[in-house]
């Protein structure tokens, strides 16, 4: 992006520099970006990618998925880790497949895409709670949301749901974890009202997806999300997030992948006669490093991980409401929120300190999400930033002396 200031711009060659200019300027430029290791970002979905996986970037730098005869390893080993989500998300045991995506953003996209040409309908039944990636995909599609409100813990109102599921319906969409609260749908019935309706249910389990089958048995029950429900059509996980797989690594997986004919075209002058989904060529050294990151971990791993990060958000509700704050909803995953009618004015506060949190819209609120790189040790000074922070905004009703 090129900023507001508007500025004289002579027409010119590229400047070549030598080795030393261009690594000093690139330096500088990583120096003022963010440092996930730093252990100071909870406004983010992402984190530092695991140490094993970072090692198979530059090994797989020319791997292009966009033109899969020249990476024929490349391509297998992109199928057998699919193959691998397909058996932990309780795909089918024939007809299921999918793709990798550079994350939800173009998984929700083409989802939407596979569903509008496969039923013709015109409408998407999704909650008010629906990542922006949803405004994309229905503008470039053409399709009409039907909104559905969320109830007070952030999860969509299945009666209100049913209700706008019609003929029209093209999908209807769950989140497994929304961006703003971590909040998982009633995707049991939901996808029984699919089921019922036959309608396709697409799960956006951008941020649940490497947590919720981790959780301890009790909880994972409670919460099924996956093709385990038979209404369940297509889901959609990001490695990049909770994967702990450098970005970009988004996957999308299909109970039927030949419902997703319509999004194939013939691309003659490639390596592979049909080309399927968005992207052409397509930065594809990710597959191996999400390799390496959940090979690294297995579901032993992640599920340390989970426990670690779930009981990091039990502290900081307890904290939040020791300094007066009220929880938008007791978490199930990684993201903690709390009421606030400035979350604008605690965030700024809070970057003044070198702290990145989120401020939230519904309801107005400050959020922290717990990622792997959270380092325990420093909780205690965000805390203590954020109790100077409520000095200063005090959080609703201390006013009143609650
Ligand atoms: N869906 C949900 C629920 C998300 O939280 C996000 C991003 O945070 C996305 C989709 C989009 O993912 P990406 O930015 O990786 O494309």
């Amino acid at each position: 992006m090129t900023g507001g200031r508007v500025r004289q711009r002579t027409p010119g060659p590229l400047r070549k520099a030598s080795p030393l200019r261009v690594a000093q300027r690139l330096r500088r430029a990583r120096a003022e970006d963010w440092d996930f290791g730093g252990g100071r970002i909870f406004g983010s979905l992402c984190t530092e990618p695991h140490p094993e996986s970072r090692r198979w970037l530059l090994p797989f730098l020319t791997a292009n998925l966009g033109n899969p005869g020249l990476c024929p390893g490349t391509a297998r080993l992109s199928e057998e880790l699919l193959e691998e989500f397909l058996r932990l998300y309780h795909g089918p045991p024939t007809g299921a497949g999918g793709w990798w995506v550079s994350g939800a953003t173009e998984a929700n996209v083409t989802a939407l895409w596979v569903f509008r040409n496969l039923t013709g309908g015109s409408e998407v039944v999704l909650p008010v709670s629906a990542h922006f990636s949803f405004a994309k995909a229905l503008d470039l599609l053409g399709l009409r949301p039907r909104w559905v409100p969320v109830d007070g813990a952030g999860r969509m109102e299945t009666e209100k749901a049913r209700d706008r599921v019609s003929r029209r319906t093209a999908a209807l969409v769950a989140l497994a974890g929304s961006t703003e609260l971590g909040a998982v749908d009633p995707i049991e019935d939901l996808a029984a009202i699919a089921l019922r309706a036959g309608v396709p249910l697409h799960v956006d389990a951008a941020v649940g997806g490497f947590l919720l089958p981790f959780l301890p048995a009790r909880t994972r029950d409670r919460l099924p999300f996956d093709f385990r429900l038979p209404g369940v059509r297509s889901l959609a996980v990001d490695p990049h997030k909770l994967g702990q797989a450098p970005i970009p690594s988004g996957v999308l997986l299909f109970r039927r992948l030949a419902e997703t004919a319509s999004v194939e075209v013939a691309s003659p002058y490639l390596s592979d006669p049909r080309a399927r989904g968005l992207l052409g060529t397509r930065f594809s050294a990710t597959v191996a490093a999400t390799y390496a990151a959940v090979h690294a971990l297995g579901s032993e791993g992640y599920r340390r991980e989970a426990q670690r990060l779930r009981r990091l958000a039990g502290w900081l509700v307890r904290e939040g409401r020791r300094l007066g704050l009220e929880p938008v909803t007791d978490p199930v995953l990684n993201v903690v929120a709390f009421h606030h009618e400035n979350p604008a004015g605690i965030q700024a506060w809070m970057l003044q300190r070198g702290w990145d949190v989120s401020a939230i819209e519904r309801p107005p609120g400050i959020r922290f999400v717990l990622m792997p790189h959270a380092r325990e040790g420093l909780l205690p000074r965000l805390r203590d930033d954020l109790a100077a922070g409520l000095r200063r905004f005090p959080p609703p009703g201390a006013a009143a002396g609650r």
